[in-house]
């Protein structure tokens, strides 16, 4: 153990304190950061594992695959409600439908909710 500087990869401030590294200073100046930086990638990774999830096909709930392009699409579409670029987006695709909500989570940060519906109708003309 020795006296390093750690910074905070998100807003760079700086905190001196005893660590076994300069990397592991960092690390435990970011995690525990009050900028909330880190615990936002946390939430934004966990929802890009979500969108994985729900872009596969499940016969069950009637969702087809989506292709790569589409995937990246919605991923990009979270990113920004996650970090406040957009309120809400509402994407139709391989018929369903994809809306992501800016929310405030139980621990007053900023989050996203994320739901995928299947579309199914019906119609006739004679
Ligand atoms: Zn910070």
């Amino acid at each position: 153990m020795n006296t390093f500087e750690g910074i905070c990869e998100y807003c760079g401030r700086s905190e001196i304190l005893m660590a076994e590294g300069k990397e592991e200073a960092d690390r435990t100046v970011t995690e525990n950061c009050a900028c909330g930086g880190y615990r936002q990638q946390q939430r934004a990774e966990l929802l890009m594992e979500y969108i994985d999830d729900i872009t596969k096909e499940n016969t069950e709930k009637n969702f087809r695959a989506m292709e790569d392009a589409q995937v990246i699409g919605i991923k990009d579409a979270a990113a920004g409600v996650v970090y406040g670029h957009f309120d809400e987006v509402k994407i139709s695709v391989v018929g369903s439908v994809v809306v992501i909500k800016s929310i405030i989570n139980k621990n007053g940060e900023r989050g996203a909710k994320i739901t995928r519906k299947a579309v199914s109708e019906e119609e006739a003309e004679v």
